[in-house]
Formats: C-alpha cells, sequence, structure tokens
C-alpha cells in the first residue's frame, strides 16, 4: 500500500531514504530548511570515502550492499558518482591483519604492500609500518550524490521543498503531523527525520532511547596538487608511527588531496557555530602532512568545515517508533552507505525490521 511519507532533512539520509521510498511506490515530501547544495551540514563537498574494509564486518556486508545501489543511482540520475580508486590503509600491522582477514571472508580482493611498495606505486604518500590495498574502495562526489537522490526521487514523483524549516513533529492518529516554520500543519502515515547535527532537536522530542550525540566541527583541509584525481583513498591507523588519535583518512578530489582527522573537533551548536579556521587544527595537518606525504610539498591547505554527529559508540541510529523512523548518528562515516542506508529506512517505513547495532535505545559501549 503506497505511504504519504514526509521526510525533514535533504541531506545524504533524507535524500537516500527519499530515492529509495519513491521507489517503492511511496508518496514522498523532503523538507529541507536550507537551499539546494548549502554547506552547513555533513554531506557538502566534493569527496568522502567509499571503502569496504572495516574491521566490524557487517559494515562490510553493507558497503557491499550499497555497490549496486550507487550504480543505479548513476544510471537513474545520469550523473557519475562513484570512482574506485582503490584505498590504502596503513599503521599497524594487527589493524591491517584485521582488516584483511574481514575482506577476505567476505571474498573480496586485498594485498599486503610494504611501505616501499606503496612508495613506488604513489610516490606522494609515505606508508607507517605496514600496508593493505584493496581495490573496490574510492572517492564519492558528495554534492553530486545528494543532487542525484534528489533528482532520482523526483523523477519517481517525490516533492522536494527547499527552504522549508521542521519546527515540530507530533504522532497524531495512526499517522504524524509536521509543523513547519511558516505554521503549514502536514498529516502523513509515516515521517523520516533525517536533520543531522540538528537532531538532538526534533528528533529526540518524538522518540524514545536516542543516545546522546556529540555534534563537532570537523575540518579538514584540501592541498591542490595536480594529479590529486590519481591518488587512492587511504586511511593511516593510530599506533606504530603516528600518535594522532582517531588516525588521519585522505582522499584525491577536483579540489584536490583532502585529508582529515577523524571526529577531534569542538563540541558545536549547528546554529550558532564559528566557521572560521582554526590555526591549530590546520597547522596539526600540515605537520601530517610534511612528515607523511611528500606529494604535498609546496602547496598550501584549504580549510573547510563540516559536522560530524557522533554517538557514543560510532554506530548510526536507524530505527522506527510508531511512524517515526530517525536517521542519526552518522559518526563521521555512513556516506558510503547512503543508498543501502535508505533501502533501511524504507524497509522500516513499511514496517520491516532494522539492524540491531542501529536501535534505538541499545546499550553499547562507549568507543
Ligand atoms: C569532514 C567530513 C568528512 C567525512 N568523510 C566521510 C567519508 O570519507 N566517508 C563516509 O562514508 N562518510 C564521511 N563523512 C560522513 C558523512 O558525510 C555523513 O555521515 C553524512 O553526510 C550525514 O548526512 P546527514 O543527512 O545525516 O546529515 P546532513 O547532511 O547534515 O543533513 C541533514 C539535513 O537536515 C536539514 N535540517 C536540519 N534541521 C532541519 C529541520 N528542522 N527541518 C528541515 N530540515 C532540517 C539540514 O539543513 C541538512 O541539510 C564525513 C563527514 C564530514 C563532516
Amino acid at each position: 500500500m503506497a505511504l504519504d511519507v514526509l521526510v525533514a532533512g535533504g541531506g545524504l539520509m533524507g535524500a537516500s531514504a527519499a530515492w529509495r521510498l519513491s521507489a517503492r511506490g511511496h508518496r514522498v515530501t523532503v523538507l529541507e530548511r536550507f537551499g539546494p547544495g548549502h554547506d552547513r551540514g555533513s554531506s557538502h563537498g566534493t569527496s568522502r570515502i567509499f571503502r569496504l574494509a572495516y574491521a566490524e564486518p557487517s559494515y562490510t556486508e553493507l558497503a557491499l550492499r550499497a555497490l549496486p545501489l550507487w550504480r543505479q543511482l548513476e544510471e537513474e540520475s545520469g550523473r557519475a558518482v562513484l570512482t574506485l580508486t582503490g584505498a590504502v590503509d596503513h599503521g599497524p600491522p594487527e589493524v591491517l591483519e584485521r582488516l584483511a582477514g574481514v575482506l577476505a571472508r567476505a571474498g573480496r580482493p586485498g594485498r599486503r604492500l610494504s611501505p616501499g611498495e606503496v612508495a613506488e606505486r604513489w610516490p606522494g604518500l609515505r606508508a607507517d609500518t605496514a600496508a593493505l590495498y584493496h581495490p573496490d574502495a574510492g572517492r564519492v562526489h558528495a554534492d553530486d550524490t545528494v543532487a542525484a537522490l534528489l533528482d532520482a526521487a523526483g523523477r519517481r514523483g517525490a516533492e522536494v521543498r527547499h527552504g522549508v524549516r521542521v519546527t515540530e513533529i507530533r504522532r497524531t492518529g495512526g499517522g504524524a503531523t509536521v509543523v513547519t516554520d511558516t505554521d503549514e500543519a502536514l498529516v502523513a502515515d509515516a515521517v523520516v527525520v533525517a536533520v543531522g547535527g540538528w537532531a538532538p532537536g526534533p528528533a529526540a522530542g518524538v522518540v524514545n532511547g536516542l543516545p546522546p550525540l556529540r555534534v563537532t566541527q570537523e575540518q579538514p583541509v584540501h592541498f591542490p596538487v595536480p594529479d590529486a584525481l590519481e591518488w587512492p583513498s587511504f586511511i593511516h591507523h593510530p599506533g606504530a608511527g603516528l600518535r594522532l588519535p582517531g588516525g588521519v583518512y585522505g582522499l584525491g578530489s577536483v579540489d584536490g588531496v583532502k585529508i582529515g582527522l577523524h571526529g577531534v573537533g569542538p563540541v558545536v551548536d549547528p546554529d550558532h557555530r564559528d566557521r572560521t579556521p582554526d590555526p591549530a587544527a590546520l597547522d596539526r595537518l600540515r605537520a601530517y602532512a610534511e612528515e607523511w606525504l611528500p606529494g604535498m610539498a609546496g602547496t598550501g591547505p584549504e580549510p573547510l568545515t563540516c559536522l560530524y554527529t557522533t554517538t557514543p559508540d560510532e554506530d548510526f541510529v536507524i530505527d522506527r517508533q510508531g511512524p517515526v523512523t530517525v536517521l542519526a548518528g552518522c559518526s563521521g562515516h555512513a556516506f558510503k552507505f547512503g543508498p543501502a542506508l535508505g533501502e533501511l529506512a524504507a524497509d522500516l517505513v513499511e514496517g520491516g525490521p532494522g539492524l540491531p547495532r542501529f536501535a534505538l535505545g541499545r546499550t553499547a559501549p562507549t568507543r
């Protein structure tokens, strides 16, 4: 039975849910408070890492589920959004051992490389003690993805309304009423709340068991090197030659090679944050590049800011209570799974089961 579904939030998560829900024949309206392509949340910019190698096998499975959906999105929207360049993980041998084991059990290729082999193949990158290469990885163009998802949803009948802020969500009868900043009251069978760093507001009031969400402003940089598009994506895991907690990630993009620290930025209020680059954070990345990225020599880094919304266990929140499905707590690593998370959201809206790892009210240790 076709349902009327309102989706609050038009970033990666809301747009993915809208695409998959409209593909299943539901009548979808997306309400997004800012304009198309805005840079106030978590889904803007030109690049995100796609990779299969995760220490936790269920994330590898999820990325494998996303892969054909990425290609389907490209076909439906006519936009190329995912480029496979391969990925290099490097750092402590035991970390790489675990990633290689997960890839092998999933039947996907992965190859150990020595630091010398890495330097030979990618002279711009200096690897730590040990390295692992897997080819099923690369970059997703973030801005183009959100546009492609909303276009594809629109072609299947979804209505996308920008400049509309949801101020209240109420459960009414068997469904829900969504109130907007212009005092419209929209009634639907189901609501998907996908408001990223703003989730502690609208989502917290309408469901129980939302874990504490830590909203931080992260500050990656681009080094505008000319061969950026030939770079693999890479993760330098902490613990061997690297002492930066959370490690360093990087990848090529049309803006240069992007590198960033994972989840170390200051806690912010998304409505009142100063987006001026933090010189100390910039210095840390510059110092990292001097030591580990000979390919950046002679280029100056350009900073940008973006929000992380992190749960204590760094697993997402994707669950339903009554007519309300919540997609939140993306913890800085959800982009690669986007279309698969949209499928999961559509299953939940239709009354199907979710994944216990992403459940509201779960009890899990803090990472
Ligand atoms: C610097 C950085 C690097 C990252 N790198 C990677 C990576 O390499 N690989 C990877 O897989 N992931 C990565 N991520 C994570 C990924 O980008 C995020 O998990 C994902 O974009 C989260 O999307 P979202 O839809 O939850 O949030 P958002 O993109 O913030 O979307 C939420 C939307 O809701 C809207 N909204 C808010 N309140 C309301 C309201 N009341 N009414 C209507 N609309 C509202 C906002 O305007 C916003 O557009 C990175 C994130 C950052 C910040």
